[in-house]
């Protein structure tokens, strides 16, 4: 098997040295960017599995580089941002990172974190029997992980490919968001209701042109959310 390649985006030395460390230590391999403009090249032409991304960058702000990343590349990235800027998570998230670590951090929780991230992509396999899900204008094809509403495909992050699947498989059910966090994100994530709402926001704006009218995908307050018409 080929290593998963990390794409380290990081100018402080301390913080490149321990994440190298941490990361060859389980089992990956680790290329490193010091700017958001090596990082956009290298995204570019090495095509990483997996992104860790500074917000602080000499050149680019690490918002900016998340942003022109997922205009090319649904590739996972997990953002690195400062101890309590919880303002910083939301909008990495919303911006299309995946997953956020705050510094300081442990070698145990960033590698929790890049696991994580990583069972979500590729995909889960299609459920038995099912190969596609299709509701109204939107379909999902399990097999290939194409997600297209009235004909036109979209592309989703490994997240909010993973979320759509989960909303899918149960459709017509209202999944709590302690369930879809566990389901998609794992069990340590119960209770970050933030993190989903973020997603849920963004898989929105993807799938539905006019996002106030709310077609697809319905909250239900206080208890999750819903695919479908309820059964
Ligand atoms: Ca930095």
């Amino acid at each position: 098997m080929t290593p998963t390649d990390v794409l380290v985006v990081e100018d402080e030395p301390r913080f490149q040295r321990l994440i190298r460390f941490v990361l060859e230590a389980g089992g990956y391999r680790v290329r490193q960017a010091a700017s958001g403009g090596e990082c956009l090249q290298a995204v570019a032409q090495q095509f990483p599995d997996l992104l860790i991304l500074d917000l602080m960058l000499p050149d680019l702000d690490g918002f900016e580089v998340c942003r022109r990343v997922r205009e090319v590349s649904a590739v996972p990235i997990i953002i690195l941002t400062a101890k309590g800027a919880e303002e910083d998570k939301v909008k990495g998230l919303r911006l299309g990172a995946d997953d956020y670590v705050v510094k300081p951090f442990s070698a145990q929780e960033l590698l929790a974190r890049v696991e994580a991230v990583l069972r979500r992509s590729p995909p889960s396999h299609a459920p038995q029997g099912q190969p596609s899900f299709v509701w109204g204008d939107l379909r999902i094809d399990f097999l290939s992980h194409t997600v297209t509403v009235r004909d036109k495909q979209l592309h989703l992050s490994p997240t909010e490919y993973r979320l759509l699947h989960e909303l899918a498989l149960h459709s017509g059910r209202v999944l709590t968001s302690d369930e879809l966090l566990e389901k998609v994100w794992g069990p340590s994530y119960r209770g970050e209701h933030e993190v989903l709402r973020v997603a849920v926001w963004r898989l929105r704006q993807k799938l539905e042109e006019d996002p106030p009218n709310l077609q697809f995908i319905r909250t239900i307050p206080g208890v999750g959310y819903l695919l479908g018409s309820p059964s």
